[in-house]
């Protein structure tokens, strides 16, 4: 399990779907400086250093700020970029769209649709069926894997 959320974070749950308004102030309480770096200022990690890049394991992503469900392992493809990659979310409406333009580019920055957290960017050039690439922030994800018998 992630250790990047603190044991103060009152809003963290893998039920509610609420919209959630929160401070950087009250943040930065709750989050791990690694994952407050990442969520509330857009920091990327260093490809191939996060705990899920190349990880297989059957269960689902959930956002590791607020707990909100992101992707299904079965949407997670092997990618080269050294973050972990995904063709699809697990609903419509887990995460929310913006445009990028920092660093020169023009890119598409992907938030959490719950708690606004930055978690990566989407880009063009995934697999069928999608064509899409989520490509994510390790520390930005907390993974669960599937319960025995399940699946
Ligand atoms: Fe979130």
């Amino acid at each position: 399990m992630n250790s990047d959320r603190k044991s103060f974070n009152p809003y963290y749950s893998r039920l509610e779907t609420t919209k959630l308004e929160i401070s950087d102030d009250v943040w930065k309480k709750a989050l791990s400086p690694e994952l407050f770096e990442v969520s509330r200022h857009g920091a990327t990690e260093a490809a191939f250093t996060g705990r899920y890049w190349d990880y297989e394991g059957n269960g689902t992503y959930y956002c590791a700020a607020c707990g909100n469900a992101l992707f299904r392992s079965d949407a997670k493809f092997a990618s080269t970029c050294g973050w972990p990659s995904f063709f699809e979310t697990v609903r419509p409406g887990s995460v929310t769209y913006r445009k990028d333009n920092s660093f020169g580019m023009e890119r598409t920055e992907v938030l959490c649709g719950r708690c606004g957290s930055h978690l990566g960017h989407l880009f063009d050039d995934g697999p069928p069926p999608t064509g899409k690439r989520y490509c994510m922030n390790s520390v930005s994800l907390e993974f669960e894997p599937d319960k025995a018998g399940k699946n």
